[in-house]
């Protein structure tokens, strides 16, 4: 890992859940959302599998899928991958190799790989950055590398070398066709990992030059752009290094972002770590909704008025319908926020990552872990939009079971495949704790010392962790917890005994002792339930709340509203004495949070209309997980309701 790290991530396999509620999300991933998606992607309806079966000579038929489906495949063997890592489960290793020799048999002699060009007429390789290639390498990249350090096997990995070769010896040299190259540039952080796996500084130093290419020519479509929206949109209006304001589709904005995080943890470089500090404060205090969901609009205009598709418009334009947040955009802002972390050592990082798991990561899958979610609005209202008019159905009014455009549902299942792995970090002389959850650790400390600890919580539903020393070294070591943004007045013991200073939220608090096996750590923080509002220039939730406890986002949805009532005339109640009750059977076993809310029964037309003070009725009505929202068919759902305090 880089030395430009304050925190160094745990090996895949260190830290195994036990039980509760990343248990149950991992034992669904492996027993259905990995199984199914196994199932669409190799059968005729993904044909993910058969575009590599046709590129190898072994199918007849043609290439099907967008032109990143590969990279989507590669994500999916991805997530399969981390399932083998923690539960062993031989088969999924023979899968893999089925895939792996396939993958080898359709990649040409000189280590190109992207079926999306080989099985078509109509494209030749790097003529366009439209057709996605550098996205498919860099999850080609990832996925190796992964395959690699979890089996030791060398198949995938040299494969992937193999391309990254051919790569090289193309986008190195400055040619001005390629200068520009690279649409969603997941290459960088791919080539990083490659680096780290290899050694081999070639992938470094190409990871570093997609970066500087950024930037540096003029904005003007010729043939190598057209297809998308310029400039802003691909973050090549500014170079990186003066970049003062997230821009652009939000994937490529974050993908591009995490992968210079993984440069500069490499190289060290204080222009390139400014800018990311930059970017991140823009992102998550000026652009970003209160589920850590990114990308404000299907459609709009940078503040260079360029054109941009799914990404960040103005700072605190915060439509709630029509918000795109798509759920990679999502999942990026967590894994650029994850790389930061470990550059930073700082707890502020690790709330975002904590709030998008929880809240707008999981909503882009099903209770059941079979429908998916692209977009993530805040608010649903039927018949409100014309979801027909996107023909690439992004947008849709219930979780879907399989996507045209498949980039979301494999990227969230192997982060749900693989989270176990961001909740511990090595420190200098002990570990960090930096997320909340049943498991067991068994890691090296950075002297190499053994450390195995035991943590018990029903968290998120219950503030209290306890975490239990197994085994350490003699000497004393440090165990940083993680004491949440939100969680004020936590409290912190260890044996019973409660710590001398005040735990500060939104920070580590380290406890530096000589640990023994037997000692336990105490963490009890405040589960209460909050209201919470926007800044005033958020004008789409003036004199509106949405609630939250702990770190979980609420909304209120059709089937816990009278019939045939609108979460248009939902208002909240601000006087509303809110209860948390948990339901163990209730959508997978959540935490709901009872109160009241006031119905506002109006059948005025018009756009604009007179009104007097009017006749609110009262209910009681339980709020749901945000994202556990839409598993009990189609419905209206609002995270921001109008509030009356009386
Ligand atoms: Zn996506």
């Amino acid at each position: 890992m880089g030395t430009n790290q304050k925190l160094k991530q745990i090996n895949i396999g260190d830290c195994n859940w036990t039980n509760g509620f990343w248990a149950d999300k991992f034992k669904l991933c492996e027993e259905v959302m990995v199984p199914y998606m196994g199932d669409v992607l190799c059968g005729d309806i993904g044909h993910a599998l058969n575009n590599f079966k046709i590129a190898a000579g072994e199918k007849e038929g043609e290439h099907k899928g967008m032109f990143w489906h590969d990279g989507d495949f590669y994500k999916f063997m991805e997530a399969k991958t981390y399932v083998y890592a923690y539960s062993k489960n031989e088969s999924l290793l023979k899968e893999l190799d089925d895939y792996i020799d396939l993958l080898s048999r359709a990649q040409e002699d000189d280590g190109y790989l992207q079926t999306q060009i080989q099985l078509r007429d109509d494209a030749d390789r790097y003529e366009n950055r439209k057709y996605h290639e550098m996205y498919n390498s860099g999850h080609l990249f990832i996925s190796a590398c992964t395959h690699y350090k979890v089996t030791g096997q060398r198949n995938f990995l040299d494969l992937a070398i193999k391309h990254a070769d051919l790569m090289y010896t193309i986008f190195m040299p400055d040619t001005k066709h390629y200068g520009r190259f690279g649409f969603n540039q997941t290459q960088i952080m791919g080539l990083v990992e490659l680096y780290r796996v290899t050694q081999d500084e070639r992938y470094l130093n190409l990871a570093e030059k997609f970066i500087n290419n950024r930037g540096k020519y003029e904005i003007k479509h010729d043939s190598t752009t057209v297809g998308y929206p310029i400039g802003d949109m691909v973050q090549e209006r500014t170079p990186l290094r003066i970049s003062e304001e997230a821009v652009g589709h939000a994937v490529l904005a974050l993908y591009y972002y995490a992968g210079a995080a993984d440069v500069y943890a490499e190289t060290g470089e204080t222009a390139l770590i400014e800018a990311l500090d930059r970017l991140w404060l823009n992102v998550t205090d000026k652009k970003m909704y209160v589920t850590g969901a990114v990308g404000q609009a299907h459609y709009g205009a940078s503040t260079n008025l360029d054109m941009i598709e799914e990404g960040f418009i103005d700072a605190y334009m915060m439509p709630n319908m029509t918000a795109y947040n798509e759920t990679c955009a999502n999942l990026c802002n967590a894994m650029f926020s994850y790389r930061m972390l470990n550059i930073h050592g700082e707890a502020k990082y690790a709330d975002i990552i904590e709030l998008v798991l929880y809240n707008s990561g999981l909503s882009g899958i099903s209770v059941g872990g079979k429908e998916y979610f692209y977009a993530n609005p805040l608010r649903m209202v039927n018949n409100s939009r014309n979801y027909d008019a996107h023909a690439d159905v992004t947008e849709t009014p219930d979780r879907q079971p399989y996507l045209d455009c498949f980039c979301c549902p494999p990227n969230l299942v192997r982060t749900i495949a693989k989270v176990s792995g961001w909740s511990y970090s090595v420190t200098d002389n002990g570990v960090s704790v930096n997320l909340y959850g049943s498991n067991t650790l068994n890691t090296q400390l950075a002297d190499g010392s053994t450390i195995k600890l035991s943590q018990q919580t029903e968290y998120p539903w219950d503030g209290k962790i306890t975490i239990t020393i197994d085994e350490c070294k003699n000497e004393a070591f440090d165990i940083k917890m993680r004491i949440p943004g939100w969680a004020e007045k936590a409290s912190l013991s260890v044996n019973g005994e409660k710590i001398k200073t005040k735990p500060v939220s939104g920070t580590f608090e380290t406890l530096s002792r000589e640990w023994k096996k037997g000692d336990v750590i105490t963490l009890k923080l405040p589960m209460g339930i909050k209201l919470m509002e926007g800044h005033p220039r958020i004008e789409e939730v003036r004199n509106q709340v949405a609630i939250k406890r702990g770190p979980i986002v609420y909304c209120i949805e059709s089937p816990d509203l009278p019939l045939d009532t609108s979460v248009l005339e939902v208002y909240f109640n601000g006087n509303s004495k809110l209860k948390a009750v948990h339901k163990p059977d209730f959508l997978g076993g959540v935490t709901v949070v009872e109160g009241e809310f006031l119905l506002r029964k109006d059948n005025k037309q018009g756009m604009y209309r007179s009104i007097d003070k009017p006749n609110l009725e009262t209910h009681q009505t339980q709020f749901v997980p945000y994202f556990a929202w839409s598993n009990r068919g189609q419905a209206e759902m609002t995270v921001f309701m109008p509030v009356v305090w009386s």
